[in-house]
């Protein structure tokens, strides 16, 4: 068989041409529409901002950089969630600490949140749980200068709110899970250790 080398138009059927296909989308919409206003007590629509979803604690949400007790933000700038990141949107620029214990900190640490995919990569990524997600979802911009999250933005005190964090490398009670694992794992060195000492005893006598 041999292969066009040509590109050839495509035939709008008769229904096409008259634009048929989108009524039956309207028709869709139009249903939920009057489903919605005639079956009121079942209607799924949330009155959003008034009312909200509770979303799962994992909801990759707008980011929050997280920090040390002391106050200083715990990233120190290695580049590790842009490096990650699919979508090139983080920003960072290194300064050099003035701890000597620190290498470094973030001088300049932006998101570009009208790229950013929320896949959660930069949590995943951060050897300092430095950046972690929220639940927040409110986010509007009216210009593409506002959609840049800033280091202050990002470092915001709201966020810290429990009840507000979203997708993060740890939670409690998979820590206690994890701990049950670990308890009821056999215990493979020991047990190895145990043969040889066995072993060798045998050996001996
Ligand atoms: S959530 Fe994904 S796309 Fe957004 S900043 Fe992090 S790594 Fe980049
Ligand atoms: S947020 Fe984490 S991964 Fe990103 S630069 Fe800071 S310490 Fe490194």
């Amino acid at each position: 068989m041999s292969h066009p080398k040509a590109t050839r138009p495509y035939k709008y059927s008769l229904a096409e041409r008259l634009y048929l296909p989108l009524l039956a989308g309207l028709w869709i919409t139009l249903k939920h529409f009057l489903r919605n206003v005639f079956r009121r007590g079942r209607s799924y629509t949330i009155q959003y901002p008034e009312e909200r979803r509770n979303y799962s604690h994992r909801f990759r949400g707008h980011h929050i950089l997280t920090a040390r007790p002391d106050g200083s933000l715990r990233c120190v700038a290695c580049f590790l969630c842009a490096t990650a990141c699919p979508a090139e949107c983080i920003t960072i620029e290194a300064g050099e600490h003035p701890d000597v214990n620190i290498e470094k900190y973030p001088v300049v640490y932006d998101i570009d949140m009208l790229r950013c995919v929320f896949c959660g990569y930069c949590v995943d990524a951060c050897p300092e749980e430095a950046i972690i997600m929220s639940n927040n979802y409110d986010m509007a911009y009216f210009s593409r200068d506002q959609s840049i999250a800033t280091k202050e933005e990002l470092s915001k005190p709201y966020t810290y709110d429990a009840s507000k964090l979203g997708y993060r490398p740890r939670y409690p009670e998979e820590e206690a899970q994890r701990a049950a694992i670990r308890e009821g794992v056999v215990d493979l060195v020991g047990e190895a250790r145990k043969r040889h000492h066995g072993g060798s005893e045998a050996k001996a006598s």
